[in-house]
Parts: C-alpha cells; structure tokens; sequence
C-alpha cells in the first residue's frame, strides 16, 4: 500500500536535494528506513551508494533492483511548498521519486518475504555524469552482492503516466563530449594576411562537424553529433589568437564511437592546417550505451503487465544517456521507463516528480521479484 508517509518522504528529499557523491542525508535517511524494515544494510559503496539485501526462502538467485538518489546542480523553479530549500540544487531528474519507490517496495517485499533467493536494493549516488554506478562497480559492487541480473526504472515524463515501456538492446545512448581549440597568430582586423583567421576556420569546422553522422556513418546507424557552445574574439578590431568548440556525440555502438572520434580528430587536425593552424582535441567518452539484455526486458514488460500497466516494447532508444549502463556491461538486465507525464521534462527547472506514479512503480518492482524469484 502507497501511504501519505512515502509521498511525504518523496517531498522531505525534493525540499533537501543533494548532488553526486554527496548524498550524505539522503543516504542516511535510506539506510534508516532499510534497517527499520529489517533489511541488511551496507553502507559507503562508491563514496555514498547504499545496498540492502533481503532474504527470502533459500536459494542461490540474487536480482538487483537500482534506484538512483542525485540531485542536479540547478535552481529549483516549482511553485509546490516541497520545492527545493537548497539554493542552485534540484531533484529534476525524479531520483527522489525513484528512491520513494524502492523503499516502499522494499518495504512490501520484506514484510511479505514471499520469494525464493535474495533482493539487493541498489541505491546509486552520482548518476548525473560523475557515474556513480561505475563507483560503486569499482568498489566491488558486484563481487559482494554477485547479482544474477539488475534493473532500474526512470520517469518518463514524455509518456502518460503509468505508460510503460522498454526495449532489448540499445535504449540509452553512450554521452560523449568534445573539446576542440585551434591556434595560430591573430591580429589585426585590416591585416588579414598577416595573420591565420582562426573564426573562419571555426566557422568551417562547425559546419564540417555537422556533416559527420550522416557522412561517416552508415545510413542505419543512429547518432547525434551537437555544437554547443563556440567561443573566441574580444572586439570588432581584432582576430584571436584561438578560438574553440564544444559538444557532445550520443551513438549506441562503441563502432559508431570509434568512427565518430576518429573522424572529428581528422577533421579538426585537416581544418586547421589547411589555415595554418593548429587544433588540440580533447574527446571524453562518458556513459556508453544503455542495452538491456533479452531475457529481462521480456520480464520487465511481463511484470508491467502483470502490474496492470500499459506496457508495451518502446518503438525507439533515447539519445539521452544513463550510467546505469554500467552496470548492463557487467550483468545482464533492463532499464526501464514508467510514463509519468504530463508535466515539465526532466532536468527542468519547474521538474517535479509526479506522485500519481508512485503506485505503479512500486507494483512493478513487486511483480518483477516474484517473476524473477518466485516458486519455491
Ligand atoms: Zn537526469
Ligand atoms: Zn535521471
């Protein structure tokens, strides 16, 4: 059952937001309430992660269930009376939300212990780009708690609520970024000549940039390349000394990766020599790419049905990505969306976890134990 008290503590952690690998209160506040529910608890897993394990009947199966707990370091811009006391920190990713629902499932599943082999609650710090679940792999995550298979759920903000969806293979995308300064001799704005124009040589590699996902990859090969961000110049008089570029590249296959990283260093080198310049790239590969393995994404959907929820294959990944990729290389599983929309996209200022979905997250965690661990 969905109590006030688990839509009240979802509200508590959106009022006391905290970023990566400073999850101190919340941390706490999950660990106390895993060991009021009689839950092993194990903490300091990759700086802040906390890990609870519940036993059922004896066996040898163990699934983890991950929720992620970070916060964003952005201004909370809701109106509810729960929105963010912690100026320039904001749960608008719904990590608050996935927590609420992991507890109350652990709580259900460990008064009811109906199930054979043991649970491992996953509560992650970090996901926001400083991969808290390759911190909490590197600290032996999975040698400790040598789980058979894991899953986590997200919001879905862009799905109405209660819609659920996944997919085998590629769901998320692998995030890279990449940092590209050209240098050369600036100067004066008159003396074009006397100098190497490294604004048009910008201009020409921006525009190059654009052209690599559909040049350099195959045709079915999907991938995102984006310019963000462009800056060099002081004055109308004068040309810069450097100029750089900035962006990011999502592709779902480490071939896409290779063949995009390649291509941009070639290109970026080519470029500027061709004005006399010189480039210094730096290509920084965060996340890789999300894929759920067969065999548990028919088993998320399965116990989403079984939940009562729409549940249906997700027509397409996402080119956002997810560090919950991870923990995908090293077990097998599914990453899933539960549809809790309308409402602002995630990462918006005016974001808030919407608590009609509460229910059917925790039904669906509750319904993926018994089809992973039930019998006797
Ligand atoms: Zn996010
Ligand atoms: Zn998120």
């Amino acid at each position: 059952m969905i109590t006030d008290k688990w839509i009240q503590l979802r509200h508590r952690l959106h009022q006391h937001p905290e970023t990566g690998f400073k999850e101190f209160q919340t941390s706490e506040i999950i660990a106390d309430e895993l060991n009021r529910l009689g839950i092993e608890v194990y903490r300091n897993i990759g700086k802040t992660g906390v890990v609870g394990l519940l036993k059922g009947r004896d066996g040898p199966r163990m699934i983890g269930l991950r929720a992620d707990m970070d916060a964003l370091p952005m201004n909370d811009l809701g109106k509810q009376p729960w929105a963010s006391q912690q100026s320039g920190i904001a749960h608008a990713c719904g990590h608050d939300g996935h927590t609420v629902m992991l507890l109350a499932a652990a709580e259900a599943l460990a008064a009811e212990r109906d199930f054979t082999g043991t649970v491992c609650f996953i509560f992650q710090p970090a996901e926001e780009g400083l991969a808290g679940a390759r911190a909490m792999i590197e600290d032996a995550l999975f040698e400790r708690f040598p789980c058979d298979a894991v899953y986590a759920i997200h919001n879905w903000p862009e799905l109405p609520a209660g819609e659920f969806r996944s997919r085998a293979g590629p769901i998320m995308a692998a995030g890279d970024r990449f940092d590209i300064t050209l240098t050369g001799t600036g100067g004066h704005a008159a003396q074009p000549h006397l100098t190497h124009d490294t604004l048009l040589a910008v201009s020409e590699l921006v525009v190059a940039l654009n052209t690599l996902v559909s040049r350099a990859l195959a045709p079915y090969e999907p991938a995102v390349l984006t310019v963000t961000r462009i800056q060099g110049g002081h004055s109308h008089n004068m040309i810069p000394s450097d100029a750089s570029v900035t962006g990011t590249v999502r592709t779902f296959t480490p071939g896409a990766q290779d063949i995009i990283e390649r291509q941009l260093r070639h290109m970026a080198g080519h470029i500027s020599a061709a004005h006399g310049l010189t480039a210094e790239v730096s290509y920084h590969r965060y996340y890789p790419a999300t894929c759920n393995s067969a065999r548990e994404t028919g088993i998320a959907l399965q116990a989403a049905q079984a939940a009562g929820l729409s549940a249906q294959t997700a027509e397409h990944p996402a080119l956002t990505s997810e560090d919950f990729s991870f923990m995908l290389q090293q077990k097998p599983g599914a990453y899933v969306w539960l549809g809790s929309g309308p409402g602002a996209a995630l990462h918006q200022a005016e974001y808030d976890f919407n608590d009609e979905v509460i229910p059917y997250g925790v039904r669906w965690w509750r319904q993926l134990v018994a089809l992973e661990l039930g019998g006797e």
